[in-house]
């Protein structure tokens, strides 16, 4: 089989992306702050924090991991985010949280100037309205990925797998304000395979192994999925199968998770310039 498929490379462009970043950071006389909540030990959520610690340094930017028991109320957690955000000019709470506590309620405590995962009510309602806001950084990623390829979107049929409000939601509302006719998938789709051939456009982010496993010849293939298993992480598609008949494809590792870093940098800079002007 000859293979047609481009590999969307979210590495480089992140590393690109970054060096930029780090010129903006340079040239500001205060530094960017980003302070991040992490409650309890989950060992990913530890990895994923650690991994944003070192890109604020690789920029020259201050951050804080603000480490709280696993058994902490809720509102004992809503104090302390808003008593410590104040020092902060981006902050962010690493999900999930323990099960007693409300994600909505918590999200609802950073202050939408503050709010670098793009969650807050009013980010993602300006989102929705097509209006500048904080955009969360996968889905935003994801569109600079495909705009630094140049891929068109208008008139293009779309498909997003997954609803959350960090990634489906947010990916499906932008692919629309690029004039795609988008679907959205989730786990009461049926006949998900069928739908998947009739989109020229599929975006996987549910978090199962072999979820797309064939595309439409041509199709561009965004894989989400993060899926721990004993080689390491591997995505939602089937990248063996699909790759030959997508024109572009993301690899996984590699493909859109550089990028959430990369966007998570950007947001903090850019609350940080929204509350300097
Ligand atoms: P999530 O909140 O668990 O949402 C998963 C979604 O998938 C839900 O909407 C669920 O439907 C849907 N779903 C479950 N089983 C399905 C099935 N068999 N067919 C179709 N849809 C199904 O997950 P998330 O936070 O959005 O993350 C999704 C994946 O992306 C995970 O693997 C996560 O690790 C990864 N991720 C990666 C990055 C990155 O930077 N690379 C960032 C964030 C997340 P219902 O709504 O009906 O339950």
């Amino acid at each position: 089989v000859q293979e047609i498929s481009n590999i969307l490379d979210g590495k480089a462009l992140r590393e690109r992306i970054l060096a930029d970043l780090k010129k903006r950071v340079e040239a500001l006389e205060e530094k960017p702050k980003l302070i991040v909540f992490l409650v309890g030990k989950d060992p990913a959520s530890e990895l994923y924090v650690g991994n944003k610690e070192k890109a604020c340094a690789q920029l020259g930017m201050r951050s804080e991991v603000v480490k709280l028991d696993e058994k902490i109320s809720e509102n004992e957690l809503i104090g302390i985010i808003k008593k410590k955000g104040r020092e902060a000019h981006a902050m962010l709470v690493q999900l999930p949280l323990p099960k007693h506590i409300s994600e909505e309620r918590v999200i609802e405590a950073i202050p939408p100037e503050k709010d670098a995962d793009g969650l807050h009510p009013l980010n993602m309602g300006k989102l929705l309205r097509n209006e500048k806001g904080i955009v969360s950084c996968t889905p935003k990623g994801i569109m600079r990925l495909l705009d630094e390829h140049k891929i068109e979107l208008k008139g293009k049929r779309a498909i997003v797998i997954g609803r959350s409000n960090i990634v489906g939601k947010p990916i499906a509302i932008l692919l629309m304000h690029r004039h795609a006719t988008v679907t959205i998938a989730h786990s009461r789709t049926q006949n998900l395979d069928e739908l998947i051939l009739e989109n020229d456009v599929v975006v996987a982010a549910v978090g199962k192994i072999g979820l797309v496993k064939d595309v439409k010849k041509g199709a561009i293939v965004v894989d989400v999925g993060m899926n721990r298993t004993e080689k390491g992480f591997v995505g939602d598609v089937d990248f063996e199968k699909v790759k030959s008949k997508a024109s572009y494809i993301t690899p996984v590792p590699g493909g859109v998770g550089p990028m959430t870093i990369a966007m998570l940098m950007e947001n903090t800079i850019e609350c940080f310039e929204m509350q300097k002007k």
